[in-house]
């Protein structure tokens, strides 16, 4: 993880906040950008400042690509994933690796015993959120979630990473 690199500005901040329309909690990097430089992904403590648990630590901000997988969700792309992944054994040990991948990474930024071994968006074995697997595969780059690189690459002529719709 490369959270030397993920530094939070005062104007991350206040991007973040006109993103979500509410105060960014938990703020502990920026796991991806824009190309324009705004936030794409916040990268988001484990335990919020409340003490609250909390497992998304890719946290999809950026509004292009939350209506992008809103998107996808509403054309039944979820259920489509998740009835692949009980049939295509090698599907599911990838995505089982990205679980594993996303449990890494918040461990590294602290263990907290309530969410332990639970990842986020369905995973392991079920896809119940795009913006979770859009989040992750931006923040971890191709190859490490495949079914969030699939879901980037079907939204692709709506929202896309290497193209500024800020
Ligand atoms: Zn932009």
């Amino acid at each position: 993880m490369n959270t030397a690199t993920e530094t939070v500005s005062d104007d991350d901040l206040r991007v973040l906040a006109e993103q979500l329309g509410r105060e960014p909690r938990g703020v502990v990097g920026i796991a991806a950008r824009c190309v324009c430089g705004r936030p794409t992904v916040a990268r988001t403590a484990p335990r919020l400042p409340d003490g609250t648990p909390f497992p998304t630590v890719f946290y999809l901000t950026h509004p292009g690509a939350v209506a992008a997988a809103s998107t996808l969700e509403a054309n039944g792309v979820m259920k489509e994933m998740t009835a692949r992944l009980e049939s295509d054994d090698e599907l599911a040990a990838e995505y089982r690796k990205a679980h594993e991948h996303y449990l890494g990474q918040r461990e590294a930024i602290a263990h907290v015993d309530e969410i332990a071994g639970i990842s986020a968006g369905g995973m392991p074995t079920r896809v119940k959120c795009l913006h979770v697997l859009f989040a992750h595969a931006l923040a971890a780059g191709p190859g490490v979630n495949p079914l969030g690189d699939e879901a980037l690459a079907l939204a692709r002529d709506t929202w896309s990473p290497s193209r500024c719709t800020c």
